[in-house]
């Protein structure tokens, strides 16, 4: 339909189009399941979903494919107000599977993107709450809008002269590898970074915190993986302070822990789950889901909060296709599986490469630190921008935090149904290419 070539591709991108975040000069013409191609007909393994997990089915899923080409011919649009029977079968999907006490008692607000759905989140926490401060963590990312931009926790990372948004502080993420507090590990130590929630509600607050938000492991940031405990006791400083318990799992859901959701992978129950990126198949989809008795009832119908797209009948109906297909070929325990085999390798690539300092896996999310040393973990941003170029010129395309956290993560989020070859071969790539990395140490 858009043949072009790869030049010609390159030269008509810079004339009109704003990327807003880098640009890879590879023109991608084709996807399909965890592998695309350019327009010169090069494969790449594709160990990042594009995006972060978003075909956490695979790129053009058949079952995705014929549900959109389906409501393409019954309905592109309806008004957020009108019932709709794709939106109404989604959220009786997304209910079902929707984590601990949510679980068919919610009620859910659906969104075109994260950001979209993190903004619905803050808005049902401060309505719901008549309170209007929020607090985020270090290294967390939860969208690109103003707002959402105040919740980061680097102020140097933020891209632009943002203004900050009044209420919102953060506090210390559970990054084990370099505790802020300073102890050997998360099993020597007394969860000092739980405890900075209770300090900042109690001290750091104008006594007004209607939640805090966190993603339980930080995609962008870092992929930092909390021990188990943390989030029990985050959950109990919440409960103690009446502050909403908001788990953005944008990035760690929908079967990629190994579980249907990382809150069940920690074991801990959110008052608002945040979802989107594979949540749609590829298409865009998010969802805000609030358990019941949280959102005052009059407010459920009443006119406080709309974005024109949510609910798009298509997006829902590729949704539906998503749940389905992840139910029916049991995706959370192929992802708890493959993630185990990917760690392993990692792992062992760990003792052999002075570069690799840590590991950190929760089921097919994982992130490899990179350092310049093992002893000091001196980050090496430049180390791991060198490794994604270099394995996505041998045709594996993995993620790094670039321009977040400390931008020295190599991140793994493939598609769910990665094969055990393609797992294989993209390792091989890594390895080849962090072992080419060093030579420069
Ligand atoms: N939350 C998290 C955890 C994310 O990773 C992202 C995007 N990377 C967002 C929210 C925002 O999503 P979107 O870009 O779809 O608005």
């Amino acid at each position: 339909m858009f043949e072009m070539s790869t030049q010609d591709a390159i030269k008509r991108d810079k004339q009109f189009l704003v990327h807003g975040w880098g640009n890879i000069p590879v023109d991608v013409v084709k996807a399909k399941d965890s592998k695309f191609w350019d327009s010169d007909g090069k494969e790449y393994i594709d160990m990042l979903c594009q995006t972060a997990g978003v075909v956490g089915i695979g790129h053009c899923n058949p079952k995705v494919v014929a549900a959109v080409k389906e409501q393409a011919d019954k309905s592109f649009h309806i008004l957020t107000s009108f019932i709709n029977d794709a939106r109404t079968v989604f959220s009786e999907k997304l209910a079902a599977v929707a984590p601990g006490r949510m679980k068919n008692n919610c009620k859910m607000y659906i969104s075109s993107g994260g950001s979209e759905a993190n903004e619905t989140a803050l808005k049902m926490a401060m309505i719901s709450t008549g309170k209007n401060e929020v607090i985020s963590t270090y290294f967390s990312y939860h969208g690109g809008t103003l707002a959402l931009l105040s919740l980061l926790g680097q102020s140097y990372s933020r891209g632009g002269p943002w203004p900050r948004y009044p209420g919102f502080q953060q506090i210390p993420n559970a990054y084990c590898y370099r505790c802020y507090f300073g102890q050997k590990g998360p099993d020597y130590c007394n969860l000092e970074c739980a405890e900075a929630l209770r300090h900042a509600i109690k001290y750091g607050s104008a006594g007004n915190v209607a939640a805090f938000i966190q993603e339980p492991v930080p995609g962008n940031g870092g992929h930092m993986v909390p021990p188990k405990r943390y989030f029990k006791r985050i959950r109990e400083i919440c409960d103690e302070y009446n502050v909403l318990y908001i788990i953005d799992e944008v990035q760690t859901g929908v079967g990629r822990s190994g579980k249907w959701w990382a809150a069940e992978y920690f074991d801990v129950e959110p008052d608002i789950l945040v979802t989107s990126k594979a949540l749609g198949g590829g298409m865009p989809l998010a969802a805000t889901v609030v358990r019941n008795g949280i959102l005052p009832e009059p407010l459920i119908n009443d006119q406080w909060h709309i974005f024109t797209f949510g609910g798009s009948p298509i997006s829902c109906a590729a949704g539906c296709a998503t749940i389905d297909f992840v139910n029916e070929e049991k995706l959370p325990d192929k992802a708890a599986r493959q993630g185990e085999r990917l760690a392993k390798r990692l792992n062992e690539m760990m003792t052999k490469y002075k570069s690799i300092g840590d590991v950190r896996a929760m089921g097919m999310f994982i992130g490899v630190e990179i350092v310049k040393d093992k002893a000091t973990k001196e980050p090496w941003f430049a180390g791991a921008g060198n490794i994604f170029g270099l394995a996505l010129g041998k045709g594996a395309l993995y993620g790094t935090n670039g321009a977040r956290g400390n931008g020295n993560i190599i991140k793994l989020k493939p598609p769910l149904i990665l094969t055990d070859a393609e797992a294989d071969k993209a390792l091989d790539i890594l390895e080849e290419s962090i072992a080419e990395n060093e030579k420069s140490l």
